[in-house]
């Protein structure tokens, strides 16, 4: 088959351990020939995320939490200095305080409605605009949101507001950055278990939900995202920008769920 990503070089942000959808993506573009250089949250993400980065042979692996711009900063220096450019950036990163995400939305604090929106939402705006600075025309930009963004989900509640945002941004980003060459768009992944799901109350209602009622009558797999991660991020996608691609079984698709006695 053809190799769609080989001579490419990028960055993925947001692999904590082997759950990741972040980890689905790259697993998908290696595949493909791609180079990726990896960032980890602090030391002990780090410590999980070098054996996975090594097996796809990456030679750049780099600290980095947004909330400190300085890493930010480092990370694309060291990309220029390494590399000298590059060709696409994975935005997998989201943080909401787990106490928020029960209950009302209605309950947020100021406090961690700001934290979630810099991390969840702003960071992919600064890490947008540094990447550009570096990146070959033909680039291309992709972050994960989540359909809480624009239906309430039973406590979801900041974040959907934060996926609000952060779909906004990629429209916008489209714009700023089209006469660039280069895309932008997200990925709205079903529900997959991994450690930010997790945080989620009682995540596990919502997966058994959406297995049973998605028109495809299954979860949203590591590889369903990395396969359209790599149409995204890949020429075949040449001429989309500004989308929220869904890759949930369906599930977005449905008004209300079938009810079992019209089920075959
Ligand atoms: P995950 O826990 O594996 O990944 C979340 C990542 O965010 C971690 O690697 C963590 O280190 C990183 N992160 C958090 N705060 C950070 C900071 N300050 N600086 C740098 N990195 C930080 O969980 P995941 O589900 O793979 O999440 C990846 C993305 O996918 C998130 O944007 C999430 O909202 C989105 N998403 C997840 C689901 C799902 O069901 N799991 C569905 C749709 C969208």
């Amino acid at each position: 088959a053809e190799r769609l990503m080989e001579g490419r070089r990028g960055v993925v942000m947001g692999v904590a351990n082997h759950n990741s959808i972040a980890w689905g993506i790259a697993k998908t573009l290696a595949e493909h020939g791609a180079e990726i250089a990896f960032t980890y949250q602090g030391e002990a993400f780090g410590r999980r995320v070098r054996p996975l980065a090594e097996s796809v042979g990456a030679k750049i692996l780099v600290p980095c939490d947004v909330e400190d711009i300085g890493t930010v900063d480092n990370l694309f220096a060291t990309l220029k200095e390494e590399w000298g450019s590059i060709d696409f950036v994975v935005h997998a990163i989201a943080f909401s305080d787990k106490s928020e995400l029960k209950g009302r939305y209605a309950d947020t604090t100021r406090e961690n409605f700001v934290r979630t929106m810099l991390i969840s939402c702003f960071s992919f705006t600064e890490i947008s605009k540094r990447a550009v600075e570096i990146m070959n025309p033909g680039g291309s930009l992709l972050t994960l949101t989540y359909a809480g963004s624009t239906r309430v989900m039973p406590n979801y509640n900041v974040m959907g507001v934060a996926k609000a945002g952060l779909e906004a941004s990629v429209r916008y980003l489209a714009s700023d950055f089209g006469p660039n060459g280069v895309r932008v768009n997200a990925i709205s992944a079903g529900p997959v278990r991994t450690l930010a799901g997790a945080g989620i109350t009682d995540a596990r209602t919502m997966y058994t939900y959406h297995r049973q009622h998605a028109p495809l009558r299954r979860a949203t797999s590591l590889d369903d995202v990395g396969g359209a991660a790599l149409y995204l991020l890949s020429p075949l996608s040449g001429g989309v920008t500004g989308e929220v691609h869904f890759v949930d079984s369906g599930y977005h698709v449905l008004s209300m769920p079938k009810p079992e006695h019209l089920r075959s």
